[in-house]
């Protein structure tokens, strides 16, 4: 049960509770006193007024006994004494006695004043429950919306943002563009028969802008925009996901062209085998099979986008990324220098910003910032200026905001240029052996924007085509690029740092398959030297098969190390050979941050 849920219950039994005490003190106190107190006489009194002959009139209940006077009588006929009946045998041959007239009554004549004397107070109770519970509930009907997907209530939105509000994310842009294309006019892509990616995923760490870009496609696109989060589904009872599913794709099956929007979808496409061990996940397991039939089940050419976002791409089920389902991710990364002065522009609009304000300064010293950070250091700094009493937000305001941000952050610490330098020759080195060596991949991307798992940088390759088999020499250039952004590091610095960590780690694991399993050197022969792989195969942990001789193992490694050796040295003569092209990657990216595989071939030449 979600917290609201529970506020809401525990919300209406107080208040029932509350309501019944004020209903019966009002029906104690006050109601039945007018209708029923006033008259009421004893026993006695009725007798005296009996054996007096003051009676007009008598009805009898099982209960009490009503009566009035006779005209001129004190009181009159107007009022209605009652008279809590006792058991008195003689009370008929009594009344006979005096003549008065007298007639047995229901007792039912006694209720209907008293449930109006309830319903009447309770009313204005209930509207006012129903009216906290809208409150509390933004506008869902109480307990009664359970099952009703919480995209019905957004039912459709149309987004009002575009492209203009997002900032620093030109390429995923582009990629989004098709997207739109095929929105606006459906029918011209169906009509060739054109098939469109029925789900898009955006992958990127938190912050950098996913849900906003969403929101922009389906406002460029100008069609409603149906979203949901995963982690709504979490917290829901059996069987209400699935019916949440349902009902969302119902609604944009109504409403097409539209795009249906799915939020932090690892809650849900979590793979069955990476969740929990707790058997608590039967609920999230059907959404997930109610998602996937969804998608499966309507036509590509109604015209519905769906858009996934996620940090974690690698705990989704394989079911999920597969072709007709999300089959195409787009990566949203961390903002570069340009892209951060482009979204504090588009942050600081509306903000007035003092005389020394120097926005590109703001972006050149918040490397590693997400475009939400940005966003918040805006905010931040204009709060601080407020409460300076100041008409502006100034630099120092930025800063000291700047300095907040940070302090919560601890994701990523803004780096020196000293650092930045040094990022900067240890990628460069990888991407400018990268791009020279033959049979290596061409340079896709180059970046020394730390990323969310924690590199500092990284070179992008991007094969040609699909490899299904590598030589010898392919590999040994892979081995150079490994090693070549430690070879910069030696180069240009004269010393070595930690940098260079998990580009060991892969080639050393490269180099021992290499003499171990693949039987690629002249000293150990083509011979399989490691046990038999399990399903995994464990890399530079593999146990080397059992008989093989200490004088084998001890070769093994020399064999490694030469390989690894030979990487260095290769990529080493490389760099130095081409100097003036590592300085010039060195000092671009230093500026941008990111370049790209095209920038690489301006400064360096062709890719051989
Ligand atoms: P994510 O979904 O990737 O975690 P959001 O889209 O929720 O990130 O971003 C949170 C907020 O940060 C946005 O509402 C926006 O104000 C700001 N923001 C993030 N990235 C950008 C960007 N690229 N351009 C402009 N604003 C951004
Ligand atoms: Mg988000
Ligand atoms: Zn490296």
């Amino acid at each position: 049960m979600s917290k609201q849920t529970r506020r809401r219950l525990i919300f209406s039994m107080l208040y029932v509770l509350a309501g019944l005490a004020a209903i019966w003190l009002f029906q104690t106190f006050l109601f039945r006193p007018m209708v029923v107190r006033e008259t009421q006489v004893p026993y006695s009194t009725f007798l005296t007024d009996l054996d007096e002959g003051r009676i007009e009139s008598v009805s009898l209940t099982p209960g009490r006994i009503y009566y009035v006077h006779l005209e001129g009588e004190e009181n009159g006929p107007e009022t209605t004494f009652n008279v809590v009946r006792i058991a008195d045998p003689d009370l008929t041959q009594r009344l006979i006695d005096t003549g008065v007239r007298f007639a047995g009554e229901e007792p039912s004549s006694n209720i209907l004043p008293t449930m109006v004397g309830w319903l009447i107070p309770m009313l204005p109770l209930v509207v006012i429950w129903f009216l906290v519970m809208r409150r509390m509930g933004k506008g869902g009907g109480g307990l009664l919306s359970l099952g009703k997907s919480k995209a019905r209530e957004i039912s459709g939105e149309m987004t009002g943002v575009g492209f203009a509000d997002v900032g620093g994310l030109d390429e995923v842009e582009v990629e989004l563009k098709e997207i739109i294309a095929f929105l606006k006019e459906p029918e011209r892509f169906t009509r060739l028969g054109a098939k469109l990616p029925r789900g898009v995923l955006l992958v990127g760490a938190p912050g950098t802008g996913k849900t906003l870009l969403a929101r922009a496609t389906a406002g460029e696109a100008e069609v409603p925009f149906f979203s949901i989060s995963g982690s709504d589904f979490v917290e829901m009872f059996i069987g209400v996901g699935a019916a949440r599913v349902r009902d969302l794709f119902e609604q944009a099956k109504a409403k097409a062209p539209c795009i249906v929007f799915i939020d932090e979808i690892d809650a849900i496409g979590q793979s069955r085998s990476t969740a929990g061990v707790i058997r608590t996940n039967d609920e999230r397991e059907q959404t997930l099979n109610q998602l996937l039939s969804e998608m499966d089940g309507f036509e590509t050419n109604l015209g519905i986008v769906i858009m996934g976002a996620t940090n974690r791409p690698e705990v989704l089920d394989k079911a999920l990324v597969r072709p007709g389902r999300f089959d195409r991710q787009i990566q949203v990364g961390l903002p570069s220098e340009k892209g951060r002065r482009e979204i504090l522009e588009i942050h600081s609009a509306g903000v007035s910003l003092g005389p020394d304000m120097d926005l590109s300064r703001v972006a050149r010293i918040t490397s590693g910032f997400a475009g939400s950070d940005l966003a918040n250091i805006i905010n931040e700094a204009a709060l601080l200026a407020v409460r300076r009493d100041s008409d502006w937000v100034s630099m120092a305001d930025i800063d000291q905001a700047i300095e907040r941000v940070v302090a919560g952050l601890q994701r990523n610490l803004p780096l020196s240029d000293e650092v930045k330098r040094w990022l900067a020759y240890h990628e460069g080195g990888h991407a400018l052996v990268g791009h020279l060596l033959p049979h290596s991949d061409p340079i896709h991307k180059v970046s020394i924007i730390p990323t969310s798992k924690g590199a500092l940088g990284y070179t992008m390759q991007m094969p040609e085509e699909d490899r299904y088999l590598l030589t010898r020499e392919e590999l040994n250039e892979r081995l150079a690029v490994f090693l070549a952004g430690r070879a910069a590091e030696v180069l240009v610095f004269g010393e070595m740092s930690t940098g260079a960590a998990s580009d060991l780690e892969k080639a050393s694991e490269l180099a021992r398959r290499m003499v171990t399993e693949l039987g690629m050197t002249d000293a150990l022969g083509p011979v399989r030297y490691v046990a038999q792989p399990s399903t995994t195969y464990l890399g530079s942990q593999a146990v080397l098969r059992s008989g093989v001789s200490p004088e084998t193992a001890t070769l093994v490694d020399q064999e490694v190390r030469r390989l690894i050796e030979e990487a260095l040295r290769r990529g080493t003569e490389l760099l130095h050979s081409r100097r003036a092209a590592l300085d010039e990657i060195a000092r671009l990216l230093q500026e941008r941050e990111v370049l790209s595989g095209e920038e690489i071939t301006r400064i360096a030449g062709e890719h051989p």
